[in-house]
């Protein structure tokens, strides 16, 4: 499961100050430091952990925490906060134009969930009654015209697609006119990914940004991958500002640092969890209760 090292490791650091009444610094110290360790070995981001650790000591080590009556508990709940503010705090919401449609790119290199994503987030958001219209715009891999369609009927959204010899900007542009012609109120653009970032593929998604305007950007990343799904987004980010990201792959063993680091490295919040294969499996981000999950 997801984060159970990460988990363990934690509750091992805290059992060693919920058993003992009076605390001192000595004893969060210590504390911190097993945290440390822990954060790094779930590869989260160096720096990330070195300036969260600060945050945490300053204010763990404070008179009112070390003289209260359940210090560890205390130090518990600061770490707790500290790991959601990390994650972004709160639940960031998807965007809603003022006038519709809503138009939300889906960037993200090869294999990482993207078409998957967005067929989960269209019934995410039929859920929620609104009315998306699917967009193939990754036109050089093979099946992935294909996989939108498929999905589409799955979960009865339409899908708008030109085949693969149109470009993918007069796909998004056209796409966006259907949407307004037959009143859906969401265009999830899925765009093409590589398996590397290279500047042929930015060059042509800053193309389709200008042509779609989106109201979000939403970078797919593969929460197994650790570090290198951080990576991907600072990258993504610096090329393209992303408004956020969709993490996929929860339900894998993946040691937590991805999720962990990448509102942190990139300033974006992760708007969306992946947890299965399913087109159920995608979920609103929710910080406060991943922390919870962390901590055990
Ligand atoms: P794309 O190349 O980024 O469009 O990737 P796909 O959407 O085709 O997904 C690649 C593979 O990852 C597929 O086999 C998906 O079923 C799988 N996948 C996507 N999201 C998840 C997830 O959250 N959990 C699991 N276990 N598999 C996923």
């Amino acid at each position: 499961m997801a984060f159970e090292s990460l988990a363990s490791r934690l509750q091992g650091a805290f059992d060693k100050l919920r058993g003992r009444g009076k605390i001192d610094e000595t004893a969060v110290n210590e504390a911190m430091r097993e945290v440390r360790l822990a954060l790094l070995e779930a590869d989260v981001n160096f720096k990330v952990v070195k300036e969260f650790i600060a945050r945490v000591k300053e204010r763990a080590v404070g008179q009112e925490v070390l003289k209260s009556l359940t210090p560890g508990q205390m130090v518990i709940k600061i770490v707790n906060e500290e790991l959601t503010a990390l994650m972004g705090g709160d639940v960031a919401k998807i965007a809603v134009a003022n006038r519709p449609p809503t138009v939300v790119m889906m960037v993200g290199l090869q294999g990482a969930g993207k078409t998957t994503s967005t067929g989960k987030l269209a019934k995410h958001l039929q859920k929620q009654n609104r009315k998306p219209l699917l967009v193939a715009a990754d036109i050089y891999r093979p099946a992935a015209i294909k996989q939108l369609q498929v999905l589409g009927e799955q979960i009865k959204a339409p899908v708008f697609s030109l085949g693969d010899q149109v470009s993918p900007v007069e796909i998004a542009r056209q796409a966006i006119e259907h949407a307004k012609e037959n009143h859906l109120d969401y265009v999830l653009i899925d765009t093409a990914g590589r398996l590397h970032i290279d500047e042929a593929l930015m060059e042509e998604l800053r193309q389709v940004r200008e042509v779609a305007k989106p109201d979000e950007i939403l970078l797919v990343v593969d929460a197994m991958t650790g570090q290198d799904a951080v990576n991907v987004a600072e990258s993504f980010n610096q090329q393209l500002e992303l408004t956020g990201v969709v993490l996929t792959k929860l339900d894998g063993d993946t040691r937590g640092g991805a999720a962990l680091s990448v509102k942190a490295v990139t300033g974006k919040p992760i708007k969306f969890a992946a947890m299965g294969e399913k087109l159920d499996a995608l979920e609103p981000f929710h910080p406060d209760r991943m922390a919870s999950r962390i901590l055990g």
